[in-house]
């Protein structure tokens, strides 16, 4: 039976704040010496430093540096040439794509370009970091973002995948120590793979790997609901990104602390886990 162990997950959620937090050290420091050790600057083509150590802000300098050629220019008019942009504190992404390309499903494009600057988790930019922008055109007033639709409180989900059900919501007895535990989530096994769906619109809020859930996506539905979704096997969005429903948000997997590939689905009411069968149709 697929099993997670929530302790552990605690434990790897602090690590990963330290790990950030000396990222961002790190990102500082290098970029103050980047002026003096040219070593340490972005390799070529990535992106540059500004000039004079401390960029002052995300101002979006069109800087054209030796970059790399642009992708296949859309079909508009005015399209810009590829420039570089400093991450500030809060920036994701997806927000990235959205301000300074109009694009907000651009932002994969954002990071193959960057991935040498960004590494493995799209998920995790720090401040200080110097990305390339594709090209492309920039319109100039950016759109508001769309409201999130609320699920009709009386109207039932559709479920995010279909799987048998291998442990339900509540107390159950640990499954290593047979102790009482409580489960925060309903277990459904599905193969390795299976598209994971939204069951309702939102924002995506969390994407990334959080300790024992492995892979985990959280998705806001406004209305102080939170649908989360945990060892997957892949991730398919990117935080800030509104998804709609059935939109696909990731793959099933048995990542974190799992010991087969299924899919833990939690919802949040006002911030306390409740039973996600009250919810899905
Ligand atoms: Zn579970």
């Amino acid at each position: 039976m697929p099993i997670e162990l929530g302790l552990l997950g605690r434990f790897g959620e602090v690590f990963q704040t330290f790990a950030r937090l000396a990222g961002w050290a790190f990102a500082g420091v290098r970029k103050l010496l980047a002026p003096v050790f040219p070593g340490l600057a972005p390799p070529p083509g990535i992106g540059v430093p500004p000039a004079g150590g401390i960029a002052p802000a995300p101002a979006p300098a069109p800087a054209p540096a030796p970059a790399p050629p642009p992708p296949p220019a859309p079909a508009q008019a005015l399209a810009s040439a590829p420039r570089t942009y400093t991450v500030v504190r809060g920036d994701s992404l997806w927000a990235i794509a959205r301000r300074e390309l109009g694009a907000p499903h651009r932002w994969p494009e954002i990071y193959e370009l960057n991935r040498a600057v960004i590494g493995g988790n799209p998920n995790l930019i720090l401040p200080g970091q110097v990305l390339t922008l594709p090209g492309g055109a920039r319109p100039a007033p950016a759109k508001p973002a769309p409201q999130p639709t609320q699920p009709a409180p009386s109207g039932k989900w559709a479920w995010p995948i279909r799987g048998r059900i291998t442990s339900r919501f509540g107390n159950r007895p640990d499954p290593f120590t047979g102790k009482p535990d409580f489960h925060t989530g309903l277990d459904l096994a599905a193969p390795a793979g299976t598209p994971i769906k939204a069951p309702a619109a939102g924002r995506v809020v969390f994407a990334g790997p959080r300790g024992g859930y492995g892979n985990y996506v959280i998705i806001d539905h406004g209305n102080g609901l939170q649908t989360s979704y945990a060892h997957q096997s892949a991730i398919l969005v990117a935080v800030g990104q509104h998804v709609g429903a059935g939109a696909v948000i990731g793959k099933v997997g048995s990542t974190g602390y799992s010991t087969g590939p299924h899919l833990h689905f939690e919802v949040k009411k006002d911030g306390r886990f409740v039973d996600p069968l009250a919810y899905l149709g």
